[in-house]
């Protein structure tokens, strides 16, 4: 028999038990007072709940992931390199990955292993750079709006994040160069290609201006780019860092999130020089490294699976979701609205104008069963409160019409 406690009740006259609960309240940081859970999280808690469409996470489209061919790297690892997989590794990661990474990274900037820092997913790499750059109240330049999990990340190192003024083309160089005068930013974050939120991807004439700022003012730059090969319509545009001159003054972030599988967190930072130490260091803290088993078998589909294939399949359906969600969200949208048409990426930005606080609208759109992302979480201060951002890729044509109608219900009763 079992001689262990078969209730989980405390055991009597165990000291823990006899005490009242403690009285002890533990002390916050300062500089996680007033950052909160993102948006984006609190909804996918609200969503685990009922029979709600969701146009709100930027979930790639589940049916498309390439689980066979995945399942087959995972098994092959285990079958190869049992020993390594299991075992602690070194923090910048795995050589194969790295080199995998660096062959990528080097379709448009030349790239060697040893540029390459593995990290657990890009938002890791921004937790991380900022980790590693910033002390509490130093600036940070950001778009406006910009990727919300950076604001989130940022400010829990204690930035001082500051919007760069923009227009359709992205972050206006003339408004980023005054910025940079005045405030002396430690680093500027952008999402140049099918930016997070908003869609938008900045033309090459805008990238080499704002690389010339850069350059000029000798200002760091964070360049997240995990929607840049999600590109289904126009040319491709070369990053900003692969500028004359930028490689070496920017930080390049990667995922395989958006073309593989966002639930194995993998991801990397290419960059030159000691401030990769720096970042590695940061890592070695917070998590050693990122895992193996992971690592090895992403280096392993990379290599012996036809990503760039399952991409392109993967991109057409995209297209189609766009088409099919933009043209029916401007039937429904009031007069003056706007919705952006993004050639890649994952999401339309609409502003809907008309006094229409998206904060407000969706606790009624979640009651009409349907949910998207107030645009007010993705501003670093000032927000625009009638826009809002929607995923046209995470349901298939369907399911995106029934939302629509239901966000159209919901608009209804906002004007009712
Ligand atoms: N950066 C941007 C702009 C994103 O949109 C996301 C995911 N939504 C991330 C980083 C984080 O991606 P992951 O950690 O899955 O690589």
């Amino acid at each position: 028999m079992s001689d262990l406690p078969t209730s989980a009740a405390p055991a009597q006259n165990s000291p823990v038990s006899a005490q009242a609960p403690s009285a002890v309240s533990f002390p916050v940081a300062d500089r996680y007072a007033g950052v909160t859970t993102t948006a984006v999280r609190d909804l996918l808690d609200v969503l685990s709940q009922g029979n709600i469409i969701s146009f709100a996470g930027g979930a790639p489209a589940a049916e498309f992931f390439a689980a066979d061919d995945i399942r087959a790297s995972f098994d092959w690892v285990f079958a190869n390199r049992p020993a390594k997989a299991l075992q602690y590794s070194s923090t910048p990661g795995e050589p194969e990955l790295r080199e995998q990474a660096a062959r990528r990274v080097s379709r448009f900037i030349p790239t060697t292993a040893d540029q390459i820092q593995v990290t657990t997913g890009s938002q890791e790499a921004i937790y991380l750079v900022g980790n590693a750059m910033i002390n509490p109240g130093d600036v940070v330049l950001v778009e406006r709006p910009t990727y919300l999990a950076a604001v989130q990340a940022f400010a829990s190192s204690g930035a001082r994040m500051i919007g760069i003024p923009s227009d359709d083309d992205g972050a206006r160089p003339d408004a980023l160069e005054d910025l940079i005068r005045e405030h002396n930013p430690k680093f500027v974050y952008l999402i140049p290609t099918f930016q997070n939120p908003s869609g938008v991807c900045m033309q090459a004439g805008r990238r080499k201006e704002i690389a010339e700022v850069l350059l000029r003012t000798g200002t760091p730059l964070v360049e997240d780019d995990p929607y840049g090969e999600l590109r289904f319509s126009g040319e491709f545009i070369p990053q900003i860092s692969a500028l004359p001159g930028m490689a070496h003054q920017s930080l390049l972030l990667n995922s395989i999130s958006k073309v593989m599988a966002p639930g194995i967190r993998v991801g990397w930072i290419r960059g030159e020089g000691p401030i990769l130490n720096t970042i590695s260091i940061a890592k070695e803290a917070i998590g050693l490294h990122s895992s193996v088993v992971d690592q090895l078998a992403v280096a392993r589909y990379l290599e012996a699976y036809d990503v760039d294939a399952h991409i392109r399949t993967v991109v057409e359906v995209y297209k189609q979701r766009r088409d099919g969600m933009r043209r029916e969200l401007l039937e429904m949208v009031p007069e003056g609205a706007t919705v952006t048409s993004p050639d890649g990426g994952m999401f339309l930005w609409a502003a809907l104008g008309n006094g229409i606080d998206t904060t407000a609208l969706l606790p009624i759109a979640v009651q009409e069963g349907v949910a998207f992302v107030p645009g007010e979480s993705f501003f670093a201060h000032d927000p625009d409160r009638s826009t809002m951002r929607l995923s046209y890729v995470t349901n298939p044509p369907e399911v995106i019409s029934e939302g629509l109608h239901r966000l159209g219900r919901a608009l209804e009763r906002w004007h009712g």
